[in-house]
């Protein structure tokens, strides 16, 4: 009889039911990671927003909506419960009123997953967070990136030198050298400038971006021809889930007009499908912006697309 209802389980692990403690997409907790191939975890961290907070929820109402996800992906028929370990292996532990020890614990905890050769798909969260999962996989063998966002995220400072925000990631791993030379690609940059050099540190090291208007223009071709270049190689895929127009995706903290279309960003990550990805992050989700969890609908379906690739 075919399990309609339940991921299949790891043995000897308990499936949540339906409204009973929600887990990503009801797979089991699993604390281990050497018990994973896939680790799907979240990061209630958004110390590093300048303007709207709230994503330090996301990971609770993904987890929620993530509820909905069936096993078998629709399109291509993968089942990912099937071709790997998956689980929930909870929430980073960080500390909402200190940012650099978040960062410190957050990247301690990916380490742990690195080295027990476990692949995060990672709910946030605000953008931040992804410095510290580089820092924890990346440090020794740097990556490409492959960054679905409204924003360049590569700004040097805010508020007068603060270098760590979610607005400096970026550059910071730019500068840090956690991301291979001309191996990053900007997807669905939009919106207004603070000043006409925003970009100039972004094309000095070479970052490859495909704006808004230029994906509306060209289509799905330009992006397939951005993505050669990453094949052959690791590869970590971050999803600021502001790429999508607020109009589908409005519960986020740094909403801009113009965006992608619900089907447009799930398009965009199934042709990621064949890439050596080593992890996943979707971040920005706030839910006190949401409405009727729309957002966060989006969001768990955009994980489910990740595992589905990963
Ligand atoms: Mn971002
Ligand atoms: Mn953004």
């Amino acid at each position: 009889m075919p399990n309609n209802e339940y991921p299949q389980p790891l043995s000897g692990m308990v499936v949540p039911r339906f409204g009973e403690v929600a887990t990503f997409m009801r797979l089991p907790i699993e604390r281990d990671p050497a018990r994973l191939d896939i680790a799907l975890v979240g990061v209630p961290f958004d110390g590093g927003t300048t303007n709207r907070p709230g994503a330090r929820h996301g990971p609770r109402e993904i987890r929620t909506m993530s509820c909905f996800m069936r096993r078998v992906h629709h399109v291509s028929k993968v089942a990912p419960y099937e071709l790997c370990r998956v689980g929930d292996h909870g929430d980073c532990s960080v500390n909402p009123i200190d940012l650099h020890d978040s960062l410190t614990r957050i990247e301690e905890f990916f380490a742990r997953l690195h080295r027990a050769g476990a692949a995060p798909l990672t709910a946030g969260g605000d953008h931040l967070i992804t410095l510290p999962i580089l820092r924890a996989i990346a440090r020794e063998r740097p990556v490409g990136l492959i960054h679905f966002d409204a924003h360049s995220d590569t700004s040097d400072s805010y508020f007068g030198g603060e270098k760590y925000t979610h607005g400096t990631p970026f550059r910071r791993a730019i500068e840090e050298g956690l991301i291979r030379p001309g191996k990053f690609l900007q997807v669905g940059l939009r919106g207004q400038l603070y000043a006409e050099d925003d970009f100039d540190f972004a094309h000095k090291h070479k970052v490859k971006m495909i704006t808004a208007e230029e994906f509306h223009a060209k289509g799905m071709p330009i992006f397939l021809r951005q993505l050669r270049a990453f094949r052959n190689q690791p590869v970590y895929i971050t999803l600021d889930i502001d790429c999508v127009d607020p109009a589908y995706a409005p519960g986020t903290g740094t909403p801009q007009v113009g965006g992608f279309t619900s089907i447009q960003i799930l398009n965009l990550v199934r042709a990621l499908k064949g890439l050596n990805i080593v992890g996943c992050d979707l971040v920005e989700v706030s839910p006190p912006f949401d409405n009727g969890e729309i957002t966060s609908l989006l969001a768990a379906n955009l994980l489910y697309e990740l595992l589905c690739i990963l």
